[in-house]
Formats: C-alpha cells, structure tokens, sequence
C-alpha cells in the first residue's frame, strides 16, 4: 500500500534528494574555503576567527548530519521504504515530504522524539505552501 503511494512521485523525490544533495555539499565547499582564508588573518584578530570557527564548523558538521539524512532518504527510496514514519511506520504524508523530501518521521513523531534535523530549515522564501 504505502508503496503504490510513493511510486508515482518516486522520480520527483530521488531528484529532490539529490538536487539537496548538490546544494549541501556545494556550501561546505564555500565553508571550507572561508575556513581557509581565515587561517591567514593578523594574530589580533585571533579571538574573532576562533568564534568564527567554531560557528562555521558548527554549520559543517550540521551539514554533515543533513548529508547523511539526504543518503539515508535516497537509499530508502532504492529500497521502498521511502516516506514511512521511522517510528510509527504510517505513511508521512506528501506535503511534509515535499517540504522535507529526507524527513524520517512523521510531524506526531518528530515533535515527540525531537528530531530536530527533520525540521524544515533553509527553505527559499516562497517555496513554503
Ligand atoms: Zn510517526
């Protein structure tokens, strides 16, 4: 049943996962660049580029996790088990998975288990419904 479901938009959600995919790993490339040309600020400035670090590493790893997310997402789609709640196993319905194609949970089980990487996030203005 939930696979008839999916079937139909398999293709739209496998080009969803991987255009994220693209996005994510372009803005560690922009990460690590800037990563890099702090490394060569004057030492008085040493305080701010250790802050800056430390949030620009904190953004990385967020996109690691989010990487992964969109891995896993892909490969349940290979294996249809794609847009199933991990938790409870009902069907996530459409409109979170368009808006959240890697989400794992439902919003019930989201909200419970506090999956805060399935939340929506860095979404253009305009594309929410
Ligand atoms: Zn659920």
């Amino acid at each position: 049943m939930k696979k008839v479901a999916i079937a139909v938009q398999d293709r739209g959600y496998r080009r969803m996962l991987e255009d994220k995919r693209e996005d994510v790993l372009s803005g560690l490339g922009i990460k690590f660049d800037t990563l890099a040309k702090m490394g060569r600020v004057a030492e008085e400035d040493q305080a701010q580029v250790t802050h800056d670090e430390f949030v620009a590493l904190r953004l990385n790893r967020l996109d690691y996790v989010q990487l992964r997310m969109i891995e896993e997402a892909l490969d349940r789609l290979t294996s249809d088990d794609y847009g199933c709640c991990l938790a409870c196993d009902q069907p996530i319905p459409a409109k979170r998975l368009n808006a959240i194609p890697w989400a794992r949970y439902c919003v019930g089980c989201q909200e419970s288990i506090g999956a805060e990487m399935d939340q929506e996030r860095r979404q253009p203005v305009g594309v929410r419904e």
